[in-house]
């Protein structure tokens, strides 16, 4: 049992709050790069962790993924959403999924990059495209 004062709770619920907007941005992120994983949610579990709900194909329901840390921005939000989804695009058997810059072989990382969230190439740490939904953001050489 966690016991927590006022402040942690206001926390906990800002976190929620910028979770909840962060969803629908990578749902359509996620889309518009071709993933299966789709998520649908974020709700307080009884132990006031936030869980993410989700769906992929020959899915009929939701499954919880981990419990998500605190977060203070609705990027660092995208990223964390982000990062837990890849994991579960990459273990549906998508290994490189959503794809490097200039045909790289690994996949990118979510990472904020000054106070955006991004896709990063993990070799030479740039930033090729914002995870906004929007792909003519796209900045690959
Ligand atoms: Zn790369």
């Amino acid at each position: 049992m966690v016991i927590q004062d006022d402040n942690s709770d206001e926390l906990l619920l800002y976190s929620l709050e910028l979770y909840q907007r962060a969803v629908e941005r990578v749902a359509r992120d996620f889309r518009q790069r071709g993933a299966g994983v789709k998520p649908l949610e974020v709700q307080l579990d009884d132990l006031d962790a936030i869980e993410l709900f989700y769906e992929r194909p020959g899915w009929t329901g939701a499954a919880t993924l981990g419990s998500l840390p605190v977060v203070h921005s609705v990027e660092q939000a995208v990223v964390a959403l982000a990062d837990l989804l890849q994991e579960k695009e990459i273990e549906a058997g998508d290994n490189t999924w959503p794809g490097c810059r200039g045909g790289h072989s690994h996949p990118p990382a979510a990472a904020l990059l000054d106070g955006d969230a991004w896709w990063r190439c993990p070799s030479d740490s740039v930033g090729f495209s914002l995870i906004d939904g929007h792909r003519h953001h796209k900045v690959d050489p």
